[in-house]
C-alpha cells in the first residue's frame, strides 16, 4: 500500500493553477460563488470575515474616506468598494459591468436561478486599489475603469480570456510571458508591453516593478508603488524562498497590501525543498537504471513549469531530453541555454522523455513503451506536483512508494512551485504587511476564516 497519496486529476495542473473556473460566478463581495456561500449572499454579509481581521484597511484610504472610520463595519466595507472605484454592487447590478436594461430591475432575494444568470464580474481581489490596474483579470471582458491589465505568468487560470482578439487594453508582463502570448495565443503585439524584471517602470504615474516569483518561467511578483508612497505586492503564483527576503524593494519599502498566493495555506502542506526533491528524483532514476538498464524515464509536465525536474535527470545522466515539437518551441522561447541545448527531437535518441502530465497513466505509458520496445523494457515515470503529499511523509522523501503495474512504475513527487505553509508564514513575517488578501481557495467562508486566523497569528506582536 503506497504511503503517498496521488491526486489523480486528469486535467491536473497543480492545484494552484486550476483553482478558477472559466464559469466563475461571484457573490456580491466579489468572491467566487459556491453553494456554501449562497446563504451568505442571501443574508447580505459583506465579506466581513475578511475585513474585520488584521490591521486597519483605512491606511490605504484617501483622506476623505477616513471620515467613516469608527462607524459600523458595514460602512467601512462600503469604503473598500469606493477605494476600488466601485459602488457597492447589488446582486443584479454589477458596477463593473453596468447594463442599462438591468438597472431598474428590483433586487429580489437571490435564488439559484437568479444567481446562475448573473454576469461574470471581475472580483475585487484582482483590482489594485488607488490605481486603474487589474491583475490576472482577462476573463471578464472589458473591466470598467481598467486601463492596464497585468499578467503575472503564463498559466491558464491566470491568462484565461486572453485570445488573438484581445482589444480591451494594454497588457503588462515579463518579456518571457510576452513571448508566450504571441507564440501560443497570437495576441496582437500592439497590446503587449514587456517589462524587464527588477527595473522600476512608471505606468500611468504608478511605479511598477516585476520580481522573480520562483514559480514557472516568466512568473513575476508585481510591486506597485502609488504616488502617496503606499505599496501593494501581488504575488501571482509563487514559491517563497530566502532570496526574496533580499529583494531591495521588499527590504526597503513597507508593503501595505499583500495579495497572496494561498494555494497551500494549510499547515498540513509541508513540502521538502525543490532541491531535495530533485536529488531524490535523480537517486531513484539511478537506482532503477541499475536494476534495469533498459528503462525509459518519463517526466510528466504541464505546458510550462517543472522544467528543472527533467533538467536535473538530464544533467546527472548526461542524456538529452526528448519533447514533442510544440513543447520544444515553447521551451526554446525561454532563452534558457542550458535547457535549449539539452533538447532533442527524436525519441529514440534518449531515455529521457517529457510527456503531458495527463499521459501518466498505466495504459497510456504501456502503449507508449510499445512504440520504443526495441530499445526499452520498462518505464519509470515521475509525476511532479505539490498535490502529491502525505502527512506521513512530510520531508522524508525516502518514504515515498511508487505505484507499479507490470513494467510501468509511477512516482508522485512533491515538487511544488507554490509556497508551503511554513514558507508562506516566513514570507508574511518578513514583509509584515498591513493587510493580506488571499487569492486562492477563497470561494468558501470557512477557508477564508481559517486563512485570516493564520495571518493574525503570524502577525501577532
Ligand atoms: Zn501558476
Amino acid at each position: 500500500m503506497p504511503l503517498l497519496m496521488h491526486a489523480d486529476h486528469s486535467s491536473d495542473d497543480n492545484y494552484g493553477c486550476n483553482h478558477e473556473s472559466s464559469d466563475l460566478l461571484l457573490d456580491e463581495n466579489g468572491f467566487p460563488l459556491v453553494e456554501q456561500d449562497r446563504q451568505d449572499a442571501e443574508e447580505g454579509s459583506f465579506a466581513a470575515d475578511f475585513y474585520r481581521c488584521g490591521t486597519d484597511w483605512s491606511c490605504l484610504a484617501r483622506e476623505d474616506m477616513d471620515s467613516d472610520r469608527g462607524r459600523s463595519r458595514k460602512l467601512k466595507q462600503a469604503n473598500l468598494f469606493q477605494m476600488w472605484g466601485l459602488k457597492k454592487p447589488r446582486l443584479h447590478q454589477d458596477a463593473a459591468f453596468p447594463t442599462p436594461n438591468r438597472t431598474n430591475i428590483p433586487n429580489p432575494k437571490p435564488s439559484s436561478t437568479s444567481i446562475s444568470n448573473r454576469p461574470h464580474v471581475c472580483p475585487f481581489y484582482k483590482k489594485i486599489p488607488g490605481t486603474p490596474f487589474t491583475v490576472d483579470a482577462f476573463r471578464y471582458g472589458c473591466v470598467q475603469g481598467c486601463s492596464a491589465y497585468f499578467l503575472t505568468h503564463f498559466h491558464y487560470d491566470h491568462y484565461g480570456g486572453l485570445t488573438k482578439g484581445w482589444s480591451h487594453g494594454p497588457i503588462y508582463c515579463t518579456p518571457l510571458t510576452a513571448r508566450l502570448l504571441t507564440l501560443c495565443l497570437s495576441v496582437n503585439p500592439l497590446f503587449i508591453n514587456p517589462l524587464e524584471l527588477d527595473k522600476e517602470h512608471s505606468i500611468q504615474g504608478i511605479k511598477v516593478t516585476l520580481l522573480e516569483a520562483n514559480h514557472c518561467p516568466g512568473a513575476a511578483l508585481i510591486h506597485f508603488r502609488l504616488p502617496d508612497g503606499k505599496c501593494c505586492l501581488h504575488t501571482g503564483d509563487f514559491r517563497s524562498c530566502k532570496l526574496m527576503q533580499t529583494y531591495p524593494l521588499l527590504v526597503n519599502h513597507q508593503v501595505n497590501l499583500l495579495y497572496l498566493d494561498t494555494t497551500y495555506c494549510n499547515p498540513r502542506y509541508k513540502f521538502p525543498s525543490k532541491e531535495d526533491v530533485l536529488s531524490f528524483v535523480v537517486r531513484v532514476t539511478n537506482y532503477y537504471l541499475k536494476m534495469q538498464p533498459k528503462t525509459l524515464v518519463v517526466v510528466g509536465a504541464y505546458s510550462i513549469g517543472k522544467e528543472r525536474v527533467y533538467l536535473a535527470i538530464s544533467k546527472s545522466l548526461g542524456v538529452k531530453i526528448f519533447a514533442n515539437a510544440s513543447r520544444r518551441r515553447i521551451l526554446q522561447s525561454f532563452d534558457w541555454p542550458e535547457l535549449s541545448s539539452s533538447l532533442c527531437s527524436d525519441g529514440k535518441d534518449t531515455l529521457l522523455h517529457v510527456l503531458p502530465i495527463s499521459s501518466l497513466r498505466f495504459e497510456t505509458l504501456k502503449d507508449y513503451l510499445k512504440t520504443y520496445r526495441k530499445n526499452y523494457a520498462a518505464v519509470l515515470a515521475f509525476r511532479p506536483t505539490g498535490w502529491t503529499y502525505s502527512e506521513n511523509i512530510g520531508n522524508q522523501l525516502d518514504l515515498i512508494r511508487p505505484i507499479s503495474r507490470g513494467n510501468v512504475t509511477i512516482y508522485g513527487v512533491p515538487y511544488s512551485e507554490h509556497s508551503s505553509f511554513t514558507e508562506l508564514q516566513e514570507f508574511v513575517q518578513f514583509l509584515r504587511p498591513d493587510k493580506i488578501i488571499p487569492t486562492v481557495n477563497v470561494g468558501n467562508a470557512t477557508n477564508r476564516d481559517r486563512m485570516q486566523s493564520y495571518f493574525r497569528q503570524w502577525l501577532k506582536g
